[in-house]
């Protein structure tokens, strides 16, 4: 099993490189972290900041009650829509989903997802929050080409004062007089902790490192996990790719195009944008659902010349492919990973992660519910005027099965696994009496003082959507957080 770990190193984070689909979680997620016992987080007490987090484009077709239009972050549909995100979200109709916003009062059914971005243009979090007040706040001071080793913490009064951080090969100390806020995302604020003696005593120990507060960081590891290995092929009919010619045009093109008049494929991302949401029978809500569809380009091409490649090749840009891997993503693991830190290199080498995907068999049966759901859309109008149809040779490590079958499913998830990039929840957020809480539901780091995680590893149980959304929520609530905290001392 092979799950690449791609993150974001740069200014904005995994925001700046991530797919952009603009999907909240469901209001159950939220309400369950607060039953879990953590006052100020039901999905009531957090719209408000999705709300003022949001500038929303389209919000004229949406209920404004679930709905921001003054904040930073841009939502939009694309100025470009894909023919196959059309067929998709059809054949989802088709299959009896219902037309929704996905971010408001119900989840389950289908629709063209929003994106962050802004005309065509992706809007990370550094253009939505930092862009606009750079250089211009005497209080803001952004040191780039920064790698944090170490939070520095005294070791009697048990608080944090201040990073110890790599330049080009320089070492230096930043200070702090009031709190550190590590927000180094899932993989990484754990490992920050664990440098820095917060951490499970025995892995901790055992590198040496001495030991400040005792805590499962780095436990509570939950992702959305698929298969790369479900491969639909289209015909002619709706195949956008083009040789390298029209590739080269077709960048030129967008690249002249006016900041605010960006049009064509470029200006999307295929089909990413074609999502739906369903509930299979092993839901534990009505209302709430448990797998999410996405399908991203392929060159199926390469698969036909040589099946070993197993699940065709990725195409970029993600606009022109004559195929497409239909993902279903499991939205509500049971299973849960933990991270270690690297023990031939704690400070910089990556940080061990045992990801634990389908230790639970309930994963497995959801997973195999969605691709049977997702395989008969074939069966669906949209599909059969276009074309489309799923890759039915099996692939390699699964030939032994008959395609299509129950075994033939749970092999290519266990061969083929991949995950949709969404890591959270290893600095979990809980009640005092949680023995897996890392943080308060103030986000404050159990004993220590002055020191706060925010980012999505804070996240008690992963929701049931793409993860940027509300991580972007967590910070605008963490601001208001820490705002209250400090002026009440004044
Ligand atoms: C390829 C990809 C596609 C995705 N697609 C989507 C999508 O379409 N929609 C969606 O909602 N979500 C998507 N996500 C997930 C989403 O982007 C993340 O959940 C979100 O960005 C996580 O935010 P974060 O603040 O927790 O961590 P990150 O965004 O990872 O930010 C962590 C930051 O800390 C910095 N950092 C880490 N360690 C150190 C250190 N030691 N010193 C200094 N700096 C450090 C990193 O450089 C980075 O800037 C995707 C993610 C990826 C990787």
């Amino acid at each position: 099993m092979k799950v690449t770990r791609f993150r974001g190193k740069s200014m904005g984070g995994s925001s700046a490189i991530n797919y952009m689909v603009y999907i909240r979680g469901n209001r159950r997620d939220y309400d369950n972290w607060a039953e879990l016992g953590n006052p100020g987080w039901t999905y009531r007490e957090v719209l408000p900041y999705f709300k003022k987090a949001e500038n929303n484009q389209d919000v004229e077709s949406r209920n404004r009650y679930y709905h921001g239009v003054n904040g930073p972050l841009n939502v939009e549909r694309y100025p470009y829509i894909d023919v196959n995100t059309v067929m998709l979200v059809e054949a989802f109709q088709q299959r009896g989903l219902p037309l929704t916003d996905l971010n408001g009062e119900r989840q389950i059914g289908t629709d063209i997802a929003q994106s962050t971005s802004l005309n065509g243009i992706r809007m990370s979090v550094n253009s939505a929050y930092i862009k606009p007040i750079r250089h211009k706040r005497p209080n803001l001071k952004i040191i780039t080409q920064a790698h944090v080793t170490k939070i520095l913490i005294d070791p009697f009064r048990k608080a944090a004062y201040g990073v110890k951080y790599i330049v080009n090969g320089i070492r230096y100390k930043a200070y702090s007089t009031k709190e550190i806020i590590v927000s180094a995302g899932s993989l990484n604020s754990p490992k920050l902790l664990m440098l820095s003696g917060i951490g499970p005593r025995g892995h901790l120990e055992s590198l040496g490192i001495p030991v400040l507060a005792d805590l499962r960081v780095g436990s509570n590891l939950m992702d959305h996990v698929t298969t790369d290995a479900l491969i639909l092929v289209l015909s002619n009919k709706t195949s956008t790719l083009v040789g390298d010619e029209r590739l080269l045009s077709e960048i030129y093109q967008y690249h002249d195009q006016p900041p605010d008049k960006k049009q064509g494929p470029l200006s999307a991302t295929g089909t990413l944008s074609a999502t739906a949401f369903i509930k299979t029978e092993y839901s534990d809500y009505d209302d709430a659902p448990d797998v999410q569809f996405h399908f991203d380009g392929r060159n199926v091409q390469d698969y036909y010349a040589d099946p070993s490649t197993y699940a065709a090749t990725n195409t970029f840009p993600l606009s022109f492919y004559d195929g497409l891997a239909a993902r279903p993503l499991l939205l509500t693991p049971k299973s849960r990973g933990y991270l270690l830190l690297n023990f031939s290199d704690p400070v910089f080498g990556q940080p061990l992660i045992y990801s634990n995907f389908f230790t639970v068999q309930n994963d497995v049966d959801k997973l195999l519910s969605a691709m049977r759901f997702v395989v008969s859309l074939e069966d669906t109008e949209a599909f059969k005027l276009r074309g489309a149809n799923f890759v039915k040779v099996p692939v390699e490590a699964c030939a032994a099965y008959p395609w299509g079958s129950s075994d033939y499913f749970a092999c290519l998830l266990i061969q083929y696994t991949s995950s949709i990039y969404h890591p959270a929840g290893t600095c979990k957020m809980g009640p005092i009496w949680d023995p897996g809480a890392v943080v308060d539901p103030r986000l404050r780091v159990y004993g220590i003082n002055k020191l706060r995680v925010v980012d999505a590893s804070i996240m008690p149980v992963l929701v049931r959507g793409n993860t940027n959304a509300a991580v972007v929520m967590i910070g605008e609530k963490a601001a208001d957080m820490i705002k209250g905290d400090w002026s009440s001392l004044f």
